[in-house]
């Protein structure tokens, strides 16, 4: 038995001539279809010498073969290992060198280049159109029974966004995925009735495991989009009940005049997760559709730890309540702060990973041997449960000896009339050691530094107003929406030099 695909294939049972996946001006591919192509990956790679626990590492466009990849890695008891398509050749060449794959997947055009990195790995290509010498040995094969995996052998190597710094593989194993899974399935009323829009990418935990994983396990079918498109997204409402995003997907969605409450009538859920969701992407999101956003939270090492609401108040500017099963406290340096105030948020379940793929020590520093992980998330708890991210322990700043919270001066900045949005950051400082300097992004294009400063000079204590208001046109975002603070530090790192 094959913990994860017999658990994965169960709803498909007797449904083989269903559908599972619409995909734009294709063929719709039925739940048989789905793991018969499966399977014949499994015995592509396995011709390919894959053995169990041996990794599959995978740089391509989002097609169903790419989902089809993913499953035949797991069944043949492989670690799948998929990558960003923006990461270039010199940066696959660090996970390659990390990961030691005995297999690697990528798109044709980046063959050539690939192949002298891959250090002695078969390199098997799959394009845009799910074509390529990976599909040719797959149609080649024949059936394939799965490869007997347990609970806790790892199904898959995710690295993370690399926000704060290189990416570190987290191990997930085949119940930390299948758990989770399921309580999202039953947290969030996940049935086969439902039809998923799927329009994230699957390199990362949130369309590879929160949407795929999701959508197989409760037996849903989904709207197969290879990227974000407004247009389509808007197109597929009527058909659809259920969108998983990024925040950037609802503020883009929100620009679409034909996004109406008539329109999204048939969706019964929108989910926002992977980055903040500014409150006034949520209030306009039910001003203009009737639905609230479900926000949850989550990342590469813990699959999702907390959400709001399915029934019941969601909050806005809030990530929910731990899952069932996932216990969560606010605790800096083990000793638990006192309730509503600001620490590092630890969390610890079936959902937590097995650690850091070769870095014992930075997994011994994080992952304490009772089962803890601390995220490096700064949150905060209400009097109702309801939990807050506040930022990144990293993120914090520290001037003059004082802590400052940024999202407390961002939240206090994009309320002003003008702003868009903004980031606060800490920038070296003879005197202070770091200074605050907000960077804000203007609705308006003749707000001026006076009209930030003096406003939060109102508010805040003097420590934390900025030393200098930045006006920049968009805030640097990686392809999940995730502001890079890192990139701006950099940009500003002499500011003051
Ligand atoms: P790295 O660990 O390499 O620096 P990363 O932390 O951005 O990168 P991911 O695992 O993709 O990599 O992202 C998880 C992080 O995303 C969380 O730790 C948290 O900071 C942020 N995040 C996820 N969901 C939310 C949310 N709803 N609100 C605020 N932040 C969120
Ligand atoms: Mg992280």
């Amino acid at each position: 038995n094959n913990y994860l695909i017999a658990a994965l294939s169960a709803a498909a049972e007797g449904r083989g001539r269903e559908v599972f996946a619409e995909v734009p001006g294709q063929v719709p591919v039925t739940f048989g279809g789905l793991f018969a192509g499966a399977e014949r990956m499994a015995a592509a790679l396995v011709s390919k010498g894959l053995q169990p626990g041996d990794r599959v590492a995978v740089q391509v466009e989002k097609t169903i073969e790419a989902i089809q990849l993913y499953l035949g890695t797991v069944m043949a008891g492989g670690v799948f290992l998929p990558l960003n398509t923006a990461y270039t050749t010199s940066e696959v060449a660090y996970f390659l060198g990390d990961a030691t794959p005995r297999v690697v997947v990528c798109d044709p055009t980046k063959a050539e280049e690939i192949t002298p990195i891959a250090e002695g790995a078969a390199v098997l290509t799959l394009d845009g159109a799910g074509q390529g010498s990976l599909a040719e040995l797959a149609d080649a094969q024949t059936g394939f029974e799965p490869v007997a995996r347990g609970a806790d052998d790892l199904a898959a190597i995710l690295y993370t966004s690399g926000t704060t710094g290189r990416s570190k593989g987290a191990m997930l194993s085949h119940d930390n995925l299948l758990s989770n899974s399921e309580t999202l399935r039953d947290y969030w009323q996940f049935t086969q009735d439902d039809v998923l829009i799927h329009a994230l990418p699957i390199f990362h935990t949130h369309g590879l495991f929160v949407a795929t994983n999701v959508a197989l396990l409760s037996g849903a079918s989904v709207v197969f989009l290879a990227k974000f498109d407004a247009d389509t997204i808007v197109d597929a409402m009527p058909k659809a009940t259920s969108l998983m995003g990024v925040p950037t997907f609802y503020t883009r969605l929100l620009k679409d005049a034909r996004l109406t409450k008539d329109q999204a009538a048939n969706m019964r859920l929108f989910i926002s997760g992977s980055a903040p969701l500014l409150v006034d992407t949520h209030e306009q999101w039910e001003a203009r559709t009737g639905h609230r956003i479900l926000e949850r939270y989550g990342m590469t090492e813990t699959n999702m730890s907390t959400s709001n609401p399915y029934e019941g108040e969601r909050r806005a500017g809030t990530v929910g309540f731990p899952l069932p099963g996932v216990e969560v406290r606010i605790g800096a340096d083990d000793a638990e702060v006192a309730q509503g105030e600001i620490g590092v948020l630890e969390v610890r379940g079936r959902n937590v990973f097995q650690g850091y793929w070769q870095m014992p020590e930075k997994t011994a520093e994080e992952l304490l041997p009772d089962g803890w992980f601390i995220t490096g998330d700064l949150a905060k708890v209400d009097a109702d449960g309801y939990v807050t991210i506040v930022g990144r322990s990293k993120d914090l700043v520290i001037t003059g000896g004082f802590n400052v919270y940024p999202k407390e001066i961002e939240s206090l900045i994009d309320d002003l009339d003008g702003v868009l949005e903004s980031a606060v950051i800490g920038v070296s400082h003879a005197d202070f050691g770091e200074a605050v300097v907000a960077v804000v992004v203007r609705s308006d294009p003749t707000l001026t530094e006076a009209q930030v400063s003096g406003p939060l000079a109102k508010s805040l204590a003097k420590f934390k107003q900025p030393k200098q208001v930045i006006f920049l046109p968009e805030l640097p975002r990686n392809t999940m929406g995730k502001v890079q603070k890192k990139a701006l530090r950099e940009s500003y790192a002499k500011l003051f030099a």
